[in-house]
């Protein structure tokens, strides 16, 4: 699959045509990660995520379950046929929201030797977006998974977060995505390496802006032991220098989750420079102006 590349039309050229529009008629917040009980480790039944949306005064949010492996593969996901399940379960809630924007995407974890399966869940159903993430370092190492903590003590941290930005950056290569998760999940449980962290970051984000790809910021960190939003600061301004556009989510799994902290997001977004997000629909990407 080829990557957009920058002459993609979130490119900034076409950026401004679309604002006079879209953007600056709308100004709206949206929310494009969120779980169902399906992947077995958020709770609350969909409708309870969109009523919970509403009451934010979200004006369009999204369901992106962890994707189904080929196999079970471990416990925090849908099972293997359980795709159209997790189609149907949202179907039923725009049908029941009829005029409230509710898009279908899925959360996908990237591993090498998977891409021809992503290829195939991408024509599994009419996604308006893919999210790609990084949680497996190695194939037997989620490194989000509190089971496997006692393994940071086992390596230097050095060497955990380079084979992670390494395979994000692989990821990122891959062009299978719509928008990119929680670029520093890495730091979830608080292992950082001494000194300026760049180091770690420049070689990912030169491929972002060269495959013209969208990174998320997420809030989901401000509810981990790190504390922090997803990515640092330093990486959001490197992003921005960048033109790299954003995605502002919560990766809620339960309903109270859902926009949770977006106004530390979008004041950090706005801090570094950023004037528009990205909203989702059939796999494009259209700016909105940050409100
Ligand atoms: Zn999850
Ligand atoms: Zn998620």
């Amino acid at each position: 699959m080829e990557c957009a590349g920058p002459d993609h039309p979130i490119n900034r050229n076409q950026r401004a045509w679309k604002y006079a529009f879209v953007g600056y008629a709308l100004g709206m917040r949206t929310d494009y990660h969120m779980h169902t009980p399906l992947c077995g480790h958020a709770i609350g039944a969909p409708r309870d995520y969109v009523l919970a949306a509403k009451r934010m005064e979200l004006g369009e949010i999204g369901f992106s379950d962890h994707n189904p492996m080929p196999t079970q593969f471990d416990n925090w996901r849908m099972a293997p046929d359980q795709l159209p399940h997790y189609v149907q379960m949202v179907r039923e809630v725009q049908e029941e929201f009829p005029d409230y924007p509710i898009r279908l995407g899925l959360e996908c974890d990237y591993l090498p030797n998977y891409e021809g399966y992503i290829e195939y869940l991408a024509t599994q159903a009419e996604w308006d977006y893919l999210i790609g993430s990084v949680h497996y370092v190695t194939p037997d190492w989620d490194i989000d998974n509190p089971k496997h903590l006692k393994r940071w003590d086992e390596q230097p941290v050095e060497e955990i977060w380079q084979a992670y930005f390494d395979a994000y950056t692989k990821m990122v290569e891959s062009c299978l995505f719509d928008f990119l998760a929680h670029p520093d999940l890495v730091k979830k449980f608080g292992h950082r390496p001494e000194g300026d962290l760049s180091r770690f970051y420049k070689g990912t984000l030169d491929a972002i802006a060269e495959a013209g790809a969208v990174l998320e910021v997420s809030t989901a960190g401000l509810r981990k032991d790190v504390r922090e939003i997803y990515p640092s600061r330093d990486f959001l301004v490197a992003a921005h220098l960048r033109n790299i556009p954003i995605v502002i989510n919560s990766d809620a799994h339960s309903p109270k989750e859902v926009a949770a902290d977006f106004d530390l997001a979008y004041t950090l977004a706005r801090d570094v420079g950023y004037r528009e997000v990205m909203m989702f629909k059939g796999r494009k990407a259209i700016p909105v102006a940050i409100s």
